[in-house]
């Protein structure tokens, strides 16, 4: 604990301009610290929480002295989630499935907690401090139980590899990938791959010192390139990278996908691939600017069969605009019609860059139907032989619920759970890609981000090889 201030202001006050005010800190009480938040409304103290800390009890496990400052520094945020959230449950009275836990990876917090202090206290430490719901907590657990084979590997140099293409042929309303104006700017996209294809070149020195696990084309939508530039890509991803690596390209969107695209894709040894219907309702498809119709999905999908390729995944959202329960499970009826060996459910985030935070829309379901959505898309899937193997959470998500990544068994992709448990570091390539070098015996993460905007990408290529340069 730090031990220059004696009251921090972590949070400053608020006015919500409802009159609702919330105050957070930390005071020094002898040798131990009190930490305490309370909620005014209207001037009036209406809720308050507080609790008390000694050095040794909850921020004094230091398991050696270099990270111990990590440790006390995420201890002390975590109890600052919990004394905020407990506070106003006090005082709206309601709970939240994930409780106080706001970081993207629960299932990773779960497997450290469990490796410190067992599975039985993990769980309890789950419900009793962050207060998460015992069915989050069972489904956190089923992930960490189908992940546990992939945690074991040898991870000394391994290293995946991420490239983006941040193109696609229009722009959904949910969408905050792609910038407005250059949604498919052909002259962007033509300066674009070369710079893309030097970046690869020119770490090429530093992944001949690794094995290459996996390999993960996303975007954007990879196959909105035409037939030239994607052979092009991957002739450069298979010149750069050798060996056995799970490949996956994220196909995405149905109206992209043609026979040939699917051709240059198997033949470059790409084995997984996405192809997403978001929802096979056409009403709510126009509703959100996908252009496509669910015919076109159905399409794209047998024939992306044809191929046998090792995984098709497909892609639903729930919380879509004028989405009833009726229609989630027609969706999920439908695209079970197509045998995927994956199927990732996305709960709708409206992000702020989206055209969604700017229309305010006013028929998106609430948080309730949301949540009755998400438990029968896991509970359908799990009956039909899916599970759950890997989850991440998103601000601005309806319900603060979770994406999950349902397989069928054997059918697990390695990148997304080493990208989600950050399991070995990351190369990444491409406009906003991030690098991430992971230091286990230091229980630390450094990254190298990617500037996002494409102009500024194509003109500092050289800077982001650089920055990528100094973290391997
Ligand atoms: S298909 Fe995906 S990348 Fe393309 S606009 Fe829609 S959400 Fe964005």
């Amino acid at each position: 604990m730090p031990e220059e201030k004696h009251v921090e202001q972590l949070s400053a006050p608020k006015n919500t301009g409802r009159g609702v005010v919330l105050h957070h800190f930390w005071k020094k009480e002898g040798a131990a610290w009190r930490n305490r938040a309370e909620y005014y409304v209207d001037g009036i103290l209406a809720a308050h929480v507080s609790e008390r800390h000694t050095p040794a009890e909850e921020f004094g496990r230091e398991r050696n002295r270099k990270e111990a400052p990590l440790l006390v520094k995420r201890m002390k945020k975590h109890a600052v989630k919990r004394i905020v959230y407990e506070t106003l449950r006090q005082y709206y009275q309601k709970d939240m499935p994930w409780g106080s836990l706001t970081g993207i990876r629960p299932t990773k917090f779960l497997r450290e907690l469990s490796a410190e202090h067992g599975a039985a206290e993990a769980r309890r430490i789950f419900a009793a401090a962050y207060h998460v719901s015992e069915q989050k907590i069972r489904l956190a657990e089923t992930i960490c139980s189908v992940q546990a084979p992939f945690m074991d590997r040898k991870k000394e140099n391994e290293l995946d590899i991420y490239i983006g293409i941040p193109f696609c042929i229009s722009r959904c309303k949910y969408c905050s990938f792609i910038s407005k104006d250059l949604q498919f700017n052909q002259t962007i996209k033509t300066q674009y791959l070369p710079r893309l294809f030097w970046e690869m070149d020119s770490m090429r020195p530093i992944i001949e010192n690794y094995h290459v696990r996996a390999v993960y084309i996303g975007g954007g939508t990879p196959t909105a390139l035409s037939e030239k530039e994607l052979e092009a890509l991957l002739l450069k991803v298979t010149s750069l990278f050798r060996g056995n690596y799970e490949f996956t390209v994220e196909a995405g969107r149905p109206d992209t996908i043609t026979r040939e695209k699917l051709a240059i894709l198997k033949e470059n040894n790409v084995q997984r691939i996405s192809i997403n219907a978001q929802t096979t309702n056409d009403r709510t498809l126009e509703l959100i600017g996908r252009r496509h119709t669910t015919q076109e999905f159905e399409q794209a999908f047998s024939l992306a069969k044809e191929f046998g390729f090792q995984s098709v995944n497909t892609d639903m959202i729930l919380g879509l605009p004028r989405e009833e329960l009726t229609d989630v499970e027609k969706t999920l009826r439908d695209i079970m019609r197509y045998e995927p060996d994956n199927v990732t459910v996305h709960t709708l985030a409206i992000k702020q860059s989206s055209s969604f935070a700017e229309e305010q829309r006013n028929d998106l379901p609430d948080a309730k139907l949301v949540s009755n959505m998400v438990e029968l898309s896991q509970n359908f899937l799990q009956k039909k032989g899916y599970l759950p193997y890997y989850l991440y959470r998103q601000k601005y998500m309806s319900g603060n619920l979770e994406n999950v990544g349902f397989a069928r068994p054997g059918k697990e992709c390695v990148y997304n759970i080493d990208i989600m448990e950050e399991t070995v570091s990351n190369l990444a390539f491409g406009a906003g890609a991030i690098s991430k070098r992971l230091f286990p015996e230091k229980n630390l993460i450094k990254r190298a981000p990617n500037v996002k905007d494409l102009k500024n990408y194509i003109e500092r290529t050289d800077e982001m090889v650089l920055r990528k340069k100094e973290l391997f």
